[in-house]
């Protein structure tokens, strides 16, 4: 008879570690408290601030801030001239906001696999479905590990023209080649939702060295207007605006904003911890059969450990990864998984035609990923915690 998992075990913890919760202290309460206090509470001085601060932070000429890193990939399609007919390349290994923008603007998500190792997206597979209406293309940093974006653009440069947008929801702070991932690519896109590797509640921001692109970004933000309520306030005329085109309202909050800018402050020292749980589960599973570790940074780049996912090797387990993410959770660990790649969900199997077996890597992915939780106010107990429920669920499910 099947025993519970949890039975079998004497070192069951206490209470839930949940798989995320976000370092958010008496420093980002007191800054939201000061900007309600201020009395400007959308997009204002502590947005403005944090443009300034976050493009320093990664090296880029221009930062915009949105409330929203899926609000900052449409701006930057939008501003790129991703229009109908289109082709956009993402990688199947992501959230939907990636492929979704490029669906906002009626053009079409061209569906590439991942490598099995990295999970970035795969090279070769990018290679095969550049095509003439190719506009853009979009590599995601799956973890915040660094995707080679050098051989991805000599991929791409040796077929097309086209810019690169950055899905970089997970990297930051993260590093390529010596260089902060923000800096690099056309146009790249970071998340602050709840959590995110430095958090807002919701929040985004694009970066990059074009002004134009920038300056399109910016308008586009608020209404298609060219000049936002801040920078009016202090002008002759303040009630005086231009409707240039059918914007959005994608608009950072200044109280957002002011955690954004305490997170900051903090964002590589929570880096850093984050890297020395990854370490510590790393040395922990080395060596395991029961799974394939995820892969570290080349030496000169820098990853940002937001997940730390495991694969399972099914063929050493007993059970499946949904029975084994059930059974850490009966032991009070919470997990997650990252993702049910875009090609299995329906919206993609419908619209898109997509099939299992045009994307092998991906498909094998999706049934034995599951991230463990790495967030940097976990205590050295709650890591060995972690270490100890996943090594007694491979005793009790090893085949
Ligand atoms: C979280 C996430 C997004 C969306 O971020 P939001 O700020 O919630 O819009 C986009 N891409 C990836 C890879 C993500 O993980």
């Amino acid at each position: 008879m099947l025993q519970s998992a949890s039975d079998k075990v004497s070192h069951k913890r206490s209470e839930f570690l949940p798989f995320h919760k976000a370092s958010v202290g008496q420093q980002e309460i007191d800054a939201v408290v000061s900007t309600l206090r201020s009395g400007w509470l959308t997009s204002g001085p502590n947005a403005k601030a944090f443009e300034e601060e976050f493009a320093s932070a990664v090296g880029a000429r221009f930062a915009v801030s949105v409330n929203s890193c899926t609000a900052a990939l449409h701006l930057a399609a939008e501003a790129l001239g991703v229009k109908e007919g289109d082709e956009v390349i993402v990688p199947s290994m992501t959230f939907t906001a990636t492929a979704e923008i490029v669906s906002y603007l009626k053009a079409r998500p061209v569906i590439v696999d991942v490598d099995r190792t990295t999970q970035l997206m795969d090279a070769e597979d990018l290679e095969r479905k550049l095509s003439p209406k190719t506009r853009a293309v979009m590599p995601v940093h799956v973890a915040g590990l660094p995707c080679d974006l050098d051989r991805l653009k000599s991929v791409v440069s040796a077929k097309v023209s086209v810019p690169f947008i950055e899905d970089a929801a997970h990297a930051f702070p993260a590093q390529y080649k010596g260089r902060f991932v923000g800096s690099i690519s056309e146009a790249t896109c970071f998340s602050f939702y709840a959590t995110k590797t430095i958090t807002t509640g919701e929040g985004g921001m694009l970066t990059t060295n074009d002004e134009k692109l920038a300056h399109r970004a910016r308008v586009m933000r608020t209404h298609g207007i060219d000049r936002d309520a801040y920078s009016r306030s202090s002008s002759k005329d303040p009630w005086y605006y231009e409707v240039v085109d059918a914007g959005f309202k994608y608009n950072l909050t200044d109280f957002a904003a002011a955690i954004g800018r305490v997170q900051l402050q903090k964002a590589e020292a929570m880096r850093s911890r984050r890297e020395e749980i990854a370490r510590t589960y790393q040395s922990a599973f080395k060596g395991s059969k029961f799974f394939t570790l995820p892969m570290g940074a080349e030496a000169g780049s820098l990853h940002s450990w937001h997940l730390y996912t495991l694969q399972l090797n099914l063929d050493s387990l007993t059970v499946d990864r949904a029975q084994f993410a059930r059974s850490l959770r009966e032991l009070n660990i919470g997990t997650s998984v990252h993702w049910i790649p875009l090609h299995r969900h329906p919206f993609y199997r419908q619209k898109w035609g997509c099939r299992d077996e045009d994307f092998p890597n991906a498909s094998w992915l999706a049934d034995r990923i599951l991230s463990l939780p790495i967030f940097p106010d976990m205590s050295q107990q709650d890591v060995s915690d972690v270490i100890e429920a996943v090594g007694q669920l491979t005793k009790n499910y090893e085949r």
